[in-house]
């Protein structure tokens, strides 16, 4: 999928906020894409025109893929429903057979480590636990696009790191084309193929950086991937003047 020149204008009484003016990029298949960027630059914004949340003033959207999920900073199950239930409801149009319904839920809840919650209603489990049952969800859904909002943002140390290490499990087992936001480098550097730093808005690409190391092999100890992390900074830095 890429992006050309996309314009977003909000307007109020006091004037227009222009977020995007000519903004062009590319997320290349299958690649996870992760977005850093000062506060209000436009990221959220981006992940909603994308999903077609919101429309936008200009520009081209190509080779958008039709089916996408998108997972929020909060986890948003349907109270009444399950975790079990919450998960089949995404499957429910492409497998119809109950029983191989059923087979998909409890693989995607043992790779997240819920299995034995599958019968929990959302409001029995933990914050992180209720995460980890969205980022099942997130990939049981057949989607080619996967939009990520901070979601691992306001959990603590310890989750955040077992919550990157079960996604980038079902990533690397299902890939697809994942544009994630965060403010976290260390969250960029273990996850992203490509990290891009955005600029204040209206928000245009400060740079982008490549990481080759394989996600399986990446510690934040390694030197090579000290040497991104010093580039993604400074790439930080420059983008706030
Ligand atoms: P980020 O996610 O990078 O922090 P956002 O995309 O949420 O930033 O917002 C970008 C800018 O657009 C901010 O200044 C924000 O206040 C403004 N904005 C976002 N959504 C709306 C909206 N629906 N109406 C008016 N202004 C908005
Ligand atoms: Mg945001």
């Amino acid at each position: 999928m890429d992006i050309d020149r996309l314009q977003k204008r909000f307007s109020s009484p006091s004037g227009d906020l222009r977020v995007f003016e000519d903004l062009s990029m590319k997320f290349p298949e299958n690649t996870i894409t992760v977005i850093l960027g000062p506060s209000g630059c436009g990221k959220t914004t981006l992940l909603n025109i994308l999903a077609g949340f919101m429309p936008y003033d200009g520009g081209v959207i190509r080779r958008k893929p039709k089916q996408i999920s998108y997972l929020f900073q909060e986890p948003r199950l349907l109270p009444w429903r399950t975790v079990e239930r919450n998960i089949s409801l995404v499957l429910e149009h492409h497998i119809t057979d109950r029983v191989k319904q059923n087979e998909a839920v409890h693989h995607y809840l043992e790779l997240v480590g819920l299995q034995r919650f599958a019968g929990h209603y959302p409001h029995e489990l933990s914050g992180g636990m209720k995460q980890r049952a969205a980022i099942a969800r997130a990939f049981a859904c057949p989607s080619q696009l996967l939009l990520m909002d901070e979601p691992f943002q306001a959990l603590d140390l310890d989750l955040r790191i077992s919550l990157v290490n079960s996604f980038t499990r079902l990533w690397e087992e299902d890939p697809k084309t994942t544009i994630f936001v965060t403010h976290d480098i260390q969250e960029a550097l273990m996850v992203a193929d490509t990290v891009t730093v955005f600029s204040k808005a209206p928000a245009q690409v400060r740079g982008t950086v490549k990481i080759s190391i394989p996600r399986s092999q990446r510690s934040l100890e390694d030197a090579e991937l000290s040497k991104v992390e010093r580039k993604v900074l400074s790439l930080l830095l420059s983008s706030r003047g």
